[in-house]
């Protein structure tokens, strides 16, 4: 398969997709880039749920950012909790109703239903080749890898079955090390 077909494939997918969870999003008052930012808060860790991280993962400015954190804090989809160490940082803490709205729409039901139609060897070999396309692309872009913590550099296994960073120096749970992380590094 070449280049065009791949794009093409890729991109009826995501419009496949988007046509369902845009049903709900509607009813919810919601862009699908607002649907983005809550699954990306629901997936990383500590370090990377910021305003910063949000936009840097998106691709997208910090402007445009911020106006869909308003919205998503406005309707109790998000609180926002000051760093304990460094005042400056704000976290953005996704509540239990934006939980449920995430398991309404990701994956969706259409996703679910056709996966079920794939062997589970078939969904290895989508997935492996999803993160090295995904890959490429992040890296010709510049964009930071925002790869999951197990798989970083800077990751070291403790003997108490807990984990280290080595960049922030700080102990990690096995949870917390399958969260992605924008400081995430190979
Ligand atoms: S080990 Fe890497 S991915 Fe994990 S928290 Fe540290 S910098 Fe982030």
């Amino acid at each position: 398969m070449n280049a065009n077909e791949i794009h093409n494939h890729i991109e009826r997918l995501s419009n496949l997709l988007r046509t369902e969870s845009r049903q709900i999003l509607m009813e919810h008052g919601l862009q699908p880039v607002q649907l983005e930012v809550l699954h990306y808060l629901s997936a990383c860790n500590r370090y990377s749920n910021t305003g910063k991280g949000v936009a840097e993962y998106l691709g997208q400015t910090k402007g445009t950012i911020s106006q869909s954190i308003k919205v998503l804090e406005r309707k109790g989809l998000i609180t926002k909790q000051t760093d304990h160490d460094d005042k400056r940082i704000i976290h953005l803490i996704i509540t239990s109703s934006a939980r449920n709205l995430l398991n309404e729409t990701i994956p969706a039901s259409l996703f679910r239903k056709a996966s079920k139609k794939i062997k589970k060897h078939g969904m290895e070999q989508i997935t492996n080749s999803l993160t090295s396309l995904l890959t490429a692309v992040q890296k010709a872009n510049g964009l930071k890898s925002f790869g999951i913590c197990h798989t970083c550099k800077h990751n070291i296994i403790l003997n108490d079955g807990n984990y280290l960073c080595g960049l922030t120096k700080e102990v990690l749970t096995p949870k917390e090390v399958q969260l992605i992380c924008c400081e995430h590094d190979v």
